[in-house]
């Protein structure tokens, strides 16, 4: 099978070295097995993303050295697509409309005392998947907002029992997608979540190699699950760690981590933050 990797960062900031690094792992991996590398923008998140960030992705990316296969993807110019699969979802039954707010899931959680965690935070409680029907409609036709939810449980009981995804290096690894609970799949005020986004874009664009940090391995869960649920294929996978500062803190804007951007700007050439990066020994493009 042909190697397809993709790099698909999300713009809420200007790339750092955690980027490059996250950039030459797919890029090499596509090169050296003579495949394809494709450069995915994932602006879903209009409330976190900028254009000015994501303007900048591709010249960072030129700069540095990489080429990238066909035209870029932005997400946010495919809406349709997106709720085209979530169609799909809600016509199984599978997905609920859910009405709460941060605050009164928080409040609930709190109550409950030991809520379980999952790892995209703590397990929503359910209150809105037992909504009566009538109560649902009348809450929508009145305008209140509401997210859609996977409802985890019908969800499994559809999907294939033995999931699993194949971990390079590790071999197939057993799939716990009851972990995330009933994971928002569209929010209130973004369409689509990263879940749906990422899993529909990698079965688009015949991704065959995902290479990613190892913070999102545990999102590889969730991926399997809806590509099993959407009838997508399923690539392989190949989470790597993240780079760190000299503290042994992940880099991250936050916390002060030098964009590409400020290390060109101070004179450093592509080849010294490709080696910051953890490709020292890279030939270029
Ligand atoms: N857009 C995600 C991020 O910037 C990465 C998505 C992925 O590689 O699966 O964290």
């Amino acid at each position: 099978m042909p190697v397809v990797t993709r790099f698909a960062p999300s713009p809420t900031g200007l790339l750092h070295l955690g980027h490059a690094h996250a950039a030459l792992t797919a890029w090499i991996a596509a090169r050296r097995a003579g495949g394809q590398f494709l450069l995915r923008i994932e602006d879903i998140d209009t409330t976190r993303c900028r254009p000015e960030f994501a303007a900048a992705i591709p010249d960072d990316l030129a700069w540095l050295g990489l080429t990238w296969d066909g035209p870029v993807r932005s997400q946010s110019a495919h809406l349709p697509e997106y709720r085209a699969a979530l169609d799909r979802l809600a016509a199984r039954g599978l997905l609920y409309p859910c009405f709460c707010t941060r605050a009164e899931i928080a409040r609930e959680v709190a109550a409950a005392g030991q809520a379980p965690h999952g790892p995209d935070g703590p397990l929503y409680p359910g209150t809105c998947r037992r909504l009566p029907p009538a109560e649902r409609a009348a809450r929508i036709a009145a305008g209140t907002p509401y997210a859609l939810r996977l409802d985890m449980a019908a969800a499994l009981a559809v999907a294939p029992r033995d999931l699993s995804f194949e971990e390079v290096g590790e071999g197939r690894l057993r799939c716990d997608p009851a972990q995330f609970g009933d994971a928002v799949l569209a929010r209130k005020e973004v369409p689509a979540s990263y879940h749906l986004c990422v899993t529909h874009d990698d079965a688009l664009q015949g991704v065959t190699l995902v290479t990613r940090g190892l913070d999102l391995k545990p999102a590889t869960h969730l991926h399997r699950l809806l590509q099993a649920l959407l009838d997508w294929p399923e690539p392989r996978y190949a989470h790597h760690p993240l780079l760190t500062d000299a503290a042994g803190r992940r880099l991250a804007k936050r916390d002060g981590a030098p964009s590409l951007r400020s290390l060109r700007e101070a004179g450093l050439r592509p080849e010294a933050v490709r080696a910051m990066a953890g490709f020292g020994g890279f030939a270029g493009a």
